[in-house]
């Protein structure tokens, strides 16, 4: 009952100043914090913390950020057998910060564009139930885990961020896309940022057309919907006091899987990953924010 994530792993450099420079300007800033991040090790953690045991394949460079990443894996008691270390760097996010919220961000992908799916994972690994990827490792590796994965008998979830354009064949060999409000848009051709319940159901059902099997479509605050070949469900999200929404999608992704390994029924998983997206959103930051099984639980019973 394990699940198996394919993604990044990134050292998030969060500089904070009172406003973004402009072109060519110098300003004098007012911090400099270092985080874990990249959605793939972002994921493994919401996962693990929800309670599943959790392999992750990706990544590091031979560096001291690497160093750093591997020992997160280490202390989220996270399988790293299968983290790899390669000659680029490790994956970096520098990202500005005002006073006033807006931020500007670089991703360097490095270590993550090197990242492979190898065939002994899976046969090395017979307790794994849920193969989880996301985008920010290249997307014929993604395609060829999830594929790979589909064969094996494991239940594959896709969580399509940053988006990019998906074919048929991989949306075929997805049990789960799961989808925010804008990827969704992109994958139907729209440029849409908000979506009404029945909007997005519609974009489901599109995407349904074009290959995909069980689709979620998150809506931040207003929720998510789920569609399958016989029915569609709405899952509120929980009312919170919300600080910082980063890493609420991831939240909500590894929490879902770890639901699905335990095969729960799906209005438990998507009612339990709503409880961990809205966790997450009451904390700042990505990490530090993703909830623990017990948290989860507790705003699932506590609102019942
Ligand atoms: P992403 O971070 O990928 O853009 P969303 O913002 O749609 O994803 O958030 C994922 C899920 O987390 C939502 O479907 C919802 O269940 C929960 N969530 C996100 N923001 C909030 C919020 N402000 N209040 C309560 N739940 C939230």
């Amino acid at each position: 009952m394990s699940v198996l994530v394919f993604g990044s792993l990134n050292l998030d450099l969060v500089t904070y100043a009172d406003k973004l420079p402009a072109i060519g300007e110098t300003i004098v800033g007012e911090k400099l914090l270092k985080f874990p991040g990249g959605k793939g090790l972002n994921q493994a953690i919401a996962a693990r913390r929800a309670g599943s045991e959790v392999l992750m394949i990706g990544s590091i460079g031979n560096d001291l950020d690497g160093d750093f990443l591997f020992d997160i894996l280490k202390s989220e008691n996270i399988d790293h057998k299968f983290i790899t270390k390669t000659s680029e760097q490790t994956g970096i996010a520098v990202i500005e910060v005002s006073k006033s919220g807006e931020n500007r961000i670089i991703i360097i992908a490095g270590a993550n564009s090197k990242t492979k799916f190898s065939d002994e994972v899976l046969t090395s690994s017979p307790l794994v139930t849920v193969s989880l990827a996301q985008l920010e490792t290249p997307i014929i590796e993604v395609a060829k885990f999830i594929q790979k994965s589909k064969a094996a008998g494991k239940i594959t979830i896709l969580n399509p961020a940053p988006i990019q354009k998906l074919d048929e064949a991989l949306l075929q060999d997805t049990d789960y896309l799961i989808a925010n409000e804008t990827e969704a848009s992109f994958l139907v051709g729209k440029a849409v940022e908000h979506l009404s319940k029945d909007e997005a159901v519609i974009i489901a059902k599109q995407l349904q057309k074009n290959g995909a099997k069980k689709v979620i479509i998150t809506l931040g605050a207003q929720g998510s919907i789920y569609l399958d070949q016989e029915k569609d469900l709405f899952t509120p999200a929980y009312k919170v006091n919300a600080v910082d929404t980063t890493a609420a999608g991831d939240a909500f992704c590894g929490a879902f899987a770890t639901a699905i390994s335990e095969h729960k029924p799906v209005e438990y998983a998507l009612k339990f990953a709503s409880a961990a997206g809205a966790l997450a959103a009451t904390k700042a930051g990505a990490v530090p924010s993703l909830p623990s099984q017990q948290e989860i639980l507790s705003m699932i019973t506590s609102l019942d």
